[in-house]
């Protein structure tokens, strides 16, 4: 028997044992055994502090329980799920007579490839992009301006999809056994042990860099065939059956089943599915700018001084009013860079990226207003990409037609003040101060307005000079859902299974992987 022993104070390679006692209020021999579950930073009070759940043994339990300390209670079946993050390994069979197809190389392509492949499956997995060394130095040189953006091989295409310029979040609410499949291999292909026990664990950019290799190598032995440069433009289909794919250089390759795992930047490939006749429908989106602060004032804000050994601070906030569009705070990027995320020619948008130690001098998050599919008129399923697009385009010719982002002051747009001068900015491809209300619709402006105005009021300075916004912010969700069966297969197209972000059901790293490998799994069963 066990205990889960929560909120007990941990201080980096301070004495564990002696932490639990004193939490238990027993002697240090009264704690037979620990394990460190879980930590976080404890950011409710101004003197920040890390608190830990252990799953503990002690020598009298039930002593202890009839106590009935708060946060102290016998360790269960689904703390060991949610905690420990137990492994469901797939059964290896032989090869199936065709391979399943695996379109798209993101998080839930590669999740979905490697359950396939771990299954003994065999499949075939095609990405129009490039492998993650070569995006790397094709982003970095279109950042300096030394070639022109590649729309097949940028900054959302190539291996590891949209996740790999991120910031790594890799935190999410769910603890079960898909969860601990994503978990243990990430850190089999070279993430800390540590994103185990963190729960707000993040890889940085340069970490999913390193793990994506032994990943792609690992299919490879398990007798994957992986395919750069492999764009599917067609999907062949017979009877209402989805039997294969066509690339764009014509060729042909037929599986037993096809997984479309090809994200929400992938506009052409959503068409695709709609054109083929996959059943979808449009859906709201989240849209805003993002605001840019330096790190030091959110370490102000939260830590009330400098931050010495904590964490760059974080946050997360949401603005609901009675009346408009409700706001919020997402995908906030500690010591991180502001990105161009465009993979379309002529299109600005952004998003925000860090490295593992976090150690920018910048901080940033979108701030985003929920917008209904009705406000784009939603009467098709690409009705929310061509709104997208339009803004997107709109920015582009704002920021003087070469990816300048357009971007204003924080205070200037709250007082309506246009072509204000702009503080410095992480943003690799230079900035144009622009009146924001030129490239957003007004009811995001008016939803963006009031969540910065309150946002302030928790965080002092966040609407203040230091304050910068860099628009759009458009991809945070896709604008569509594909209609799928239990099985995650199209409900209209037979062998076709949409997945992840690009379908609709996932709008992260690890929801994606959560959503491909559930379908993967689904089909070895
Ligand atoms: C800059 C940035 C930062 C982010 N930060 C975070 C974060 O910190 N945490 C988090 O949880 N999420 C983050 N996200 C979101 C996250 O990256 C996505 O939710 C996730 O990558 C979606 O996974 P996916 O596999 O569904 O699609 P994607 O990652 O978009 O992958 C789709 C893949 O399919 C390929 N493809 C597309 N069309 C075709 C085709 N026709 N033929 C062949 N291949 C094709 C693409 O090249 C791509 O590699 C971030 C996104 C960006 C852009």
């Amino acid at each position: 028997m066990a205990l889960l022993v929560s909120e007990t104070p941990w201080e980096q390679g301070g004495d564990e044992r002696r932490a639990i006692a004193r939490r238990l209020k027993i002697g240090v021999d009264g704690v037979s055994d620990y394990v460190l579950v879980r930590k976080s930073l404890d950011a409710r009070h101004r003197k920040q502090r890390w608190l830990a759940v252990y799953r503990v043994e002690v020598r009298d339990e039930a002593g202890l329980l009839a106590r009935n300390l708060h946060g102290v209670r016998p360790w269960t079946e689904r703390d060991a799920a949610r905690y420990t993050f137990d492994v469901d390994e797939p059964v290896r069979r032989g090869p199936p007579a065709l391979p399943p197809i695996v379109v798209g190389m993101g998080p839930a392509g590669m999740f979905a490839a490697l359950w396939l492949a771990e299954s003994g499956a065999e499949p075939i997995v095609l990405e129009r992009g490039g492998p993650v060394d070569e995006r790397v130095t094709a982003v970095n040189a279109w950042w300096r301006r030394q070639v022109d953006l590649d729309p097949e091989h940028n900054l959302v295409f190539g291996e590891g999809g949209a996740g790999t310029f991120s910031d790594g979040k890799i935190y999410t609410r769910r603890r079960d056994g898909e969860l601990g499949y994503v978990f243990r291999k990430l850190v089999q292909f070279g993430a800390d042990e540590s994103v185990l026990k963190e729960a707000w664990a993040h890889l940085g950019t340069d970490r999913i860099r390193q793990i994506l290799p032994p990943l792609r190598e690992r299919l490879a032995q398990l007798g994957a065939q992986v395919r750069f440069r492999a764009r599917v433009t067609g999907l062949l289909v017979e009877d209402g059956r989805c039997l294969g794919v066509r690339l764009e250089d014509g060729e042909e390759i037929r599986g037993s089943s096809v997984i479309i795992a090809t994200g929400h930047s992938a506009r052409d490939a959503v068409q695709m599915l709609v054109d083929a006749g996959a059943s979808a429908e449009p859906r709201g989106i989240a849209i805003g700018a993002r605001v840019e602060h330096p790190q030091t004032l959110i370490d102000q804000a939260t830590y009330g001084g400098e931050r010495g050994p904590l964490p760059a601070a974080s946050y997360r906030l949401a603005h609901n009013p009675s009346e408009g569009l409700a706001a919020r705070s997402f995908c906030m990027c500690p010591g991180g860079v502001v990105v161009p995320a465009n993979n379309h020619p002529e299109r600005v948008v952004v998003n925000g990226m860090s490295f593992a130690a976090r150690r920018a001098f910048w901080a940033n998050s979108a701030i985003i207003v929920e917008v209904p599919a009705s406000m784009y008129g939603a009467d098709d399923p690409m009705a929310g990409f061509r709104w997208q697009d339009a803004i997107e385009r709109r920015a582009f010719e704002l920021g003087d037609r070469d990816y300048r982002a357009p971007a204003q002051r924080v205070v200037d747009l709250i007082d309506g003040r246009a072509g204000g001068e702009l503080p410095r900015s992480s943003y690799p491809l230079g900035l144009t101060s622009t009146d924001l209300r030129e490239v957003l619709p007004e009811a995001v402006i008016a939803g963006m307005l009031g969540a910065l105005a309150a946002f302030d009021r928790k965080m002092s300075g966040f609407a203040g000079p230091d304050a910068l916004l860099i628009a759009p912010e458009t991809r945070t969700t896709s604008p569509v859902r594909f209609h799928r069966d239990e099985m995650g297969q199209s409900t209209s197209l037979r062998g076709l299974y949409p997945v992840g972000e690009g379908a609709g059901y996932a709008g992260g790293i690890v929801s994606s992987a959560l959503d491909g490998l559930r379908t993967a799994r689904a089909l070895t069963h």
